[in-house]
């Protein structure tokens, strides 16, 4: 069997060293000079692999039953021993956030570097895929490469280009025309994880504070999403995994009059709440009990928003005073003005519909042959290694399928 992979990032490429555990043929086509290009700037070039909180609810996926599927067979211990064989054992954080031992995403890809060549696939790298040809159960790749135009084929084909996201590492969406003259939908693509841009007003003055926030994003009334986590505040709105789990909705949402609600409070109110309650004795003034959670440029800044006393004493606040405290630290509301673009947005949500792909091998429900993996699929998870996790078990499943099949194919030979 001749299998043809597109694209070196962890999708296609745990999808070329996961089939060829089942021998044949196997060409790994990347337009960039090297692998693996984006997965060495994950986690901030740490690599953040996975989650102890990956579950299909966690994604957003339009069939939860579809990634349900996949996690049932390809979840978090299953991710960890299948990088175990490779030589890439794994670490979680307190948090629960998986990285490789090594701390390393360069030592994860010179390892699946070394993997490729271990089990004889042929890499192409500064290989350009213009287009793909489906006829008699073959595809044909229009391929650039060292200045030559050529036409390769292949018996079945992996398709692991990415999204839309970061277009200067790779990815950048080319081959969405050739999926839709094979049939497929394509859901338009937008940008997802990156930062939202927001009118600051007064809040100006915490630029570059760091925050763990309680932040949500409204349509009029409606509440559209809900994630915590730790953000900073920037020049023109804010930034880091508490806003961008959310900054999708806001680029499929455009126009739409969107508020950001962030509550500075929510991680330690309940903490707070006792002691304002008089049920912990505490009887530190206002500011002291803020600078145990905020710095003091942000205690300051809230105390002065609520038109309180530092010096008052925590425990003697009138309802009046907590309730003018929480207005500024707990509700505090932004109008949206837009969110980042591609070129600063960690993933791209949209790509062909999951429906169109059996759950369990990846394959195409419209092309036989056709294997569609990673970022290339409508799926996206929040910050903290989810995203990851679903490109290398979608490139896994594809690979794994890959396998076997060949292992049946060749017995049926002998
Ligand atoms: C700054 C940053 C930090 C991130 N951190 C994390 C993190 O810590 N944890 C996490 O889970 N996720 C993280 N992500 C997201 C994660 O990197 C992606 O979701 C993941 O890389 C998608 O894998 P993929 O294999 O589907 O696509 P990609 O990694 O984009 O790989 C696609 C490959 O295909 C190649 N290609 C594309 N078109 C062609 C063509 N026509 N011909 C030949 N080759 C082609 C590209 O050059 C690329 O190498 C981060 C992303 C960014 C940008």
């Amino acid at each position: 069997m001749n299998i043809a992979v597109i694209g070196a990032g962890p999708a296609g490429l745990m999808a070329a060293i996961q089939a060829a555990e089942g021998g044949g043929r196997i060409t790994l086509f990347e337009h960039n000079p090297n692998i693996g290009r984006k997965l060495l700037v994950t986690g901030s070039s740490r690599c953040n692999l996975s989650n102890d909180a990956v579950e299909a609810a966690a994604f957003y996926c339009e069939d939860p039953a579809w990634m349900e599927t996949i996690l049932g067979v390809f979840g978090v211990e299953e991710f960890r021993r299948a990088l175990d064989r490779l030589g890439i054992p794994t670490q979680k954080t307190d948090d629960g956030w998986y990285y490789p031992r090594s701390q390393s995403a360069q030592a994860v890809v010179e390892i699946l570097g070394e993997a490729l060549a271990e089990r004889g696939i042929q890499l192409r790298v500064a290989t350009h895929v213009h287009d793909i040809i489906y006829g008699n159960e073959a595809f044909q790749l229009h391929v650039t490469g060292l200045g030559l135009h050529q036409t390769e084929s292949c018996d079945r084909l992996v398709l692991g280009a990415g999204g839309k996201a970061y277009p200067e590492l790779g990815s950048r969406g080319e081959l969405f025309g050739s999926l839709e003259k094979l049939g497929h939908a394509v859901r338009p693509l937008v940008p997802a994880l990156g930062p939202i841009y927001a009118d600051l007003g007064a809040f100006k003055e915490l630029k570059g504070q760091r925050f763990d926030v309680l932040a949500s994003i409204w349509r009029g009334e409606e509440r559209l999403g809900q994630t915590t986590g730790n953000i900073i505040i920037n020049q023109d709105g804010f930034n880091g995994p508490g806003v961008m789990n959310l900054s999708h909705l806001v680029a499929l949402n455009p126009g739409a009059g969107l508020t950001l609600q962030v509550n500075f409070i929510a991680p330690f109110w309940s903490d707070l709440a006792d002691i304002l309650t008089g049920q912990v004795a505490h009887p530190c003034s206002l500011r002291a009990g803020l600078l145990r959670y905020f710095s003091p440029k942000a205690a300051d800044f809230f105390i002065r928003r609520a038109k309180l006393d530092p010096a008052a004493k925590l425990n003697t606040l009138s309802e009046e005073q907590i309730r003018q405290l929480l207005e500024v630290s707990a509700e505090a509301k932004f109008s949206v003005t837009g969110a980042g673009s591609f070129r600063n947005s960690q993933v791209s949500v949209g790509g062909v519909p999951v429906g169109e792909v059996d759950p369990l091998s990846m394959e195409s429900r419209l092309i036989p042959g056709l294997y569609l993996v990673g970022e290339t699929l409508d799926v996206a998870g929040p910050c903290g290694g989810f995203n990851l996790h679903f490109a290398f078990g979608s490139g896994y499943l594809a690979g794994t399928h890959l396998a076997s099949l060949q292992r049946k194919l060749s017995k049926e030979r002998t």
